[in-house]
């Protein structure tokens, strides 16, 4: 009897290893696909900054619309992203996100910036030589985000972003991808310009150091000119950003339908939307977005211990830093402390020597100028000795306090929470 019950675990052992054997092969089957979605910059590296954006928040957003559409009507598609959250990455990790998942296609969603406020229009990079001046001066400064980590040089094998004889590499350079990132590229335009009735720039080429590094066809979009007011309130706006993402999305669908056919798979039944998007059905996808994200935890006055458990969430709105205080049942607003260093109307990029060496620089606009910021503290005295700290370079820097989306003085803050 002991015998035939030792066979019996025996058997249902096998019997387990064997359903775990058989589901696990069922799911590698059913993703067939994976793409990697890449929201350009983010953290202490803003990208472009426009009047009333920044380049990483436009890039972020559309960038989890577009995985959103394509989560929902592929099921057979992984779709990866580089982050999901403000949150900064160097241009190696993000290749390295690709490398590591065997991607089959790889998409970067950046903005474009110049000089003249007049310049408009979308356009979508793949690897190769910049044949032009404005096509290399996309690549350096998208590129330009490598000189914010230190020994750069070292890491990147010697290779200067800001350096035009860095980029002779790209003329010597085979790109065993380079068609079907140009035919991938080729859709995106022809979808800005029929969906999104934006005006076509163009498939162009530049040595891109982050597609440069990932082993699988890959594109750079550059979404519009958030230097040109009309389309920084088109790319800022909910109809703007869903609309882009289902422009892309209905270019992927092309794409992955060749892919399927090139591989011999049966090719599915998702067919690209026409109809133009509804902006309350955005709202709620942003909605129920912000729920899911986590927020930043910062250290919490325990001496006025008026509230426990706080986590502050720090969102980018068109005009003003909305400042939102959460506890774990109840919503209240406690002030946030933060050092003002200067006002300009300039939009100084992070790197500037204007920072003086100084990282994670924020900015809020008000009467016209962007004002930046360091650190985001309740405690005062913690933002104290931030400003304590950089007064040497500073001299005039002074603490500021937001409560809700609300700019105060440190001195009614200071009122609030005594
Ligand atoms: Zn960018």
């Amino acid at each position: 009897m002991r015998l035939i019950k030792k066979y019996f675990a025996v058997f249902q052992y096998y019997i387990l290893v064997l359903g775990i054997c058989v589901s696990l092969s069922a799911n590698a089957q059913d993703v067939r696909f994976t793409v990697v979605l890449d929201a350009g910059h983010g953290g202490h590296d803003p990208g472009a900054m426009g009047d009333i954006m920044r380049e990483k928040d436009i890039n972020l957003s559309i960038t989890l619309d577009l995985g959103t559409i394509i989560e929902q009507n592929f099921k057979d598609v992984k779709v990866v992203y580089t982050r999901k959250t403000d949150k900064y990455l160097t241009l190696q990790e993000r290749a390295d996100v690709v490398n590591n998942h065997h991607a089959d296609l790889f998409i970067c969603i950046h903005t474009n910036a110049a000089p003249s406020p007049s310049a408009y229009g979308a356009e979508t990079f793949t690897l190769g030589l910049a044949k032009t001046k404005a096509n290399l001066d996309v690549a350096m400064r998208e590129n330009s985000v490598i000189t914010l980590e230190e020994n750069y040089k070292t890491k990147y094998h010697g290779f200067d972003p800001n350096s035009v004889d860095s980029y002779i590499m790209f003329e010597f350079m085979q790109d065993k991808y380079i068609d079907r990132s140009i035919d991938f590229a080729s859709i995106i335009q022809k979808q800005f310009l029929s969906y999104c009735n934006r005006s076509d720039r163009g498939v162009r080429q530049a040595g891109f150091w982050v597609l440069h590094r990932s082993a699988c066809p890959s594109v750079l979009v550059e979404l519009g000119f958030i230097s040109n007011p009309t389309e920084e309130r088109y790319l800022s706006s909910d109809q703007g950003q869903k609309e882009m993402a289902t422009a892309i999305f209905n270019a992927f669908v092309d794409y992955k339908r060749a892919h399927d056919k090139r591989s011999g798979l049966q090719t599915s039944n998702v067919t690209k939307i026409d109809q133009k998007v509804k902006v309350e059905e955005h709202k709620q996808l942003q909605v129920a977005r912000a729920a899911e994200e986590t927020p930043k935890k910062l250290v919490v006055n325990t001496q006025q211990n008026r509230v426990t458990d706080t986590v502050i969430k720090i969102i980018s709105t068109k005009q003003t830093p909305v400042i939102v205080t959460v506890t774990e049942s109840k919503i209240v607003q406690s002030p946030i402390f933060k050092v003002q260093l200067f006002a300009s109307k300039k939009n100084v990029k992070p790197n500037a020597p204007d920072f003086k060496g100084i990282k994670n620089v924020d900015y809020f606009i008000e009467k016209g100028l962007n004002k930046y910021t360091i650190g985001a503290e309740t405690d005062y005295q913690k933002i104290e000795n931030i400003r304590n700290k950089i007064l040497s370079k500073f001299p005039n820097a002074f603490i500021i306090a937001f409560v809700g989306d609300q700019k105060i003085s440190a001195k009614e803050a200071l009122k609030t929470i005594k």
